[in-house]
């Protein structure tokens, strides 16, 4: 899937269903995962409508930087001195189920490697 699609996330980024947000600016939206998988699950988004990593374009570099610097700035929000998993599903075989790009951020325990 490469085109931009409207999704669950377009609906909670206009604030028509509802989602814990636990930080917001002009250009990203970071909410508590609905279906945790870890004590602290919360993903960051951008407001404009990417579809994942490999549709992302060049001109999406200082976005992208930006997502990084939320992600930072969330895990310090929730408390996670202790470290924190950063992910980005990416189309079928990366287990992407939403198609509006997101990283989540899970922490509040140990993570093993390697993932599922
Ligand atoms: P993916 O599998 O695409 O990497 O991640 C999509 C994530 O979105 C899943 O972890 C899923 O639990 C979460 N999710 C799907 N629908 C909703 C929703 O309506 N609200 C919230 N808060 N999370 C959702």
């Amino acid at each position: 899937m490469t085109q931009t699609t409207e999704t669950i996330f377009s609906k909670i980024i206009r604030k028509e269903i509802p989602a814990n947000i636990v930080y917001e600016d002009d250009l990203a939206l970071a909410f508590k995962d609905v279906n945790p998988q870890a004590p602290v699950h919360i993903l960051v988004i951008p407001k404009k409508p990417i579809v994942n990593l490999a549709t992302a374009e060049p001109e999406d570099a200082a976005l992208l930087g930006h997502l990084l610097l939320v992600v930072k700035q969330v895990a310090e929000i929730a408390g996670l001195e202790n470290g924190y998993r950063v992910v980005m599903n990416t189309g079928a075989d990366g287990g992407q189920t939403v198609y509006h790009l997101h990283i989540h951020i899970l922490g509040g325990r140990s993570m093993s490697w390697p993932p599922g």
